[in-house]
Parts: C-alpha cells; structure tokens; sequence
C-alpha cells in the first residue's frame, strides 16, 4: 500500500490548506482524504471546497458540512454565523456558475469510509458526524470510550476535536507533539489527525497525518494566518474566529 495523506476541519482556511496540499506534495504522497468540516468558521469556503473536490479522493461528512442542509440550533452563535456565511457563499442560484458542482459534491457527503483496512469517520465510531472522542475521555468517562472501543476492531481515523493524537485501547490519550508524532497502528485504537484550518492545541500550525505501513505521523506546517485573520475580518465574520488561529486555541 502506498502512503496517503489525511486532512480535516480545514474549516475554510485557504491558506492553511494551500500550505498543507504543498507539504503533502513535497513528500511525494500522491493519495489524500478528507475527514471532514470542510466548511465553517473561514472566509473561503468555496475554494477550499473546490480543492478537497479536485484533490481529494474521498471525504466524509463533518457536522459543519452537515449544518450547510440542516437547522443549525445546536450549534454556537459564532458557528452559526460563520455557517450561515459559508452556506451564502457557496449556494448554487442566480449568475453563481459553478457551485452546483460543490454544493452537490457537499450534500452527498458519507458519513463513514473503509479503506486501507482501516475504519474512517468525523467524530466518533459510535455518532459519525457529532461526537467528541475527547482527550479527556478515557480517565473522565470511561464507560463511553468502552462503547467506542467495543466499535472498532482496528485502526480508527477522526477529527473534530482539532486535538491530533492516538487513543490506545487502555484508553491513555498519547498528544502529538514535535517529539512524539509518530506511533505504530496495531490493532483497535483512535487516531485524531488534528485540525488544518483551525488547530486547538495551542499550536497554531495546520496539522495532517501520513498513513504508511502500519505508522501514522502528524505533520505540521506553518501558514500565513495573518493573510487568513484579514479576510476572516474583512468578511465580516466574529473577530474572534481571526484571533484564535493566532494561538492555536
Ligand atoms: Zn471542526
């Protein structure tokens, strides 16, 4: 099996995700999938869209995705008013050539994939599309990561928390750090990607992973968030949603 690349909650971020693309590019991994929350809280949800689509093999659904089509009472005002942006900017209508193609793209989006001998989703095995595997979860609410665990029988790739990272059956959380980025895909665990286009670690570069083999390792690459917090502003989006990509939280 070849090596390939894995991204998620790009969230409208073109520039985190021009970088990411390039980094793939540069170490030569030709394969890349999305898991999800292509869309929300950015400026660009079109053309970050359109990359995943050109990109991209496959992509699942994130709950952002999701809230494109649905009700968007359960999500926060500022999630709210950034989908409501993202939606706007990306319905087909009227003089808008070329959305139909990635609204339609969007709308269809699966909420789980098998590939690779491996099991994919946005949040968790048990609630694809809404549910946090938190980091906190394995000594907090151990019961539920026994659920979860009783799901999978090998590796499980996620995203949705913007926390890159493993969770072991001993449900231990190993963080993803500068020193410690790569680990061994043996038997059931959770593999979280990290976020591209808004990471919550406090690292406030964009993270993705490389499958290869029987090892993942989380990459991270700096961006021009700078570039990224002025259209967010110029937008019109919450100013908050510009300053946290400056750390990373
Ligand atoms: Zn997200």
């Amino acid at each position: 099996m070849a090596a390939f690349a894995l991204i998620s909650d790009l969230h409208a971020n073109l520039e985190a995700v021009e970088a990411v693309l390039a980094r793939i590019d540069q170490l030569g991994v030709r394969e890349i999938a999305c898991l999800g929350d292509v869309v929300g809280y950015g400026a660009d949800p079109l053309p970050v869209a359109r990359l995943v689509l050109q990109r991209c093999s496959w992509c699942i659904q994130g709950n952002h995705d999701w809230g494109l089509f649905h009700e968007l009472d359960d999500f926060n005002p500022l999630a709210r008013e950034a989908l409501l942006y993202s939606r706007h900017m990306l319905q087909p209508g009227f003089l808008r050539f070329g959305r139909r193609a990635v609204w339609d793209f969007l709308r269809r989006l699966p909420q789980r994939m098998e590939a690779h001998g491996f099991l994919f989703c946005h949040g968790s095995p048990r609630d694809p599309v809404m549910e946090y595997v938190l980091k906190s979860d394995g000594f907090l609410e151990p019961e539920k990561m026994q659920q979860i665990f009783a799901l999978v029988d090998r590796p499980c790739f996620v995203g949705h928390t913007h926390w890159p990272g493993l969770h072991r059956p001993d449900y231990r959380f190993h963080q993803a750090t500068d020193d410690n980025h790569r680990f061994r895909l043996e038997g059931p665990c959770i593999v979280n990607v990290g976020s591209v286009g808004q990471p919550r670690d406090g690292d406030p570069r964009a993270s993705f992973a490389v499958v290869d083999g029987d090892t993942v390792e989380i990459h991270r690459v700096p961006y021009d968030f700078r570039r990224t917090q002025a259209k967010i502003l110029a937008a019109g989006l919450h100013p908050a949603l510009a300053e946290r990509l400056a750390r990373g939280k």
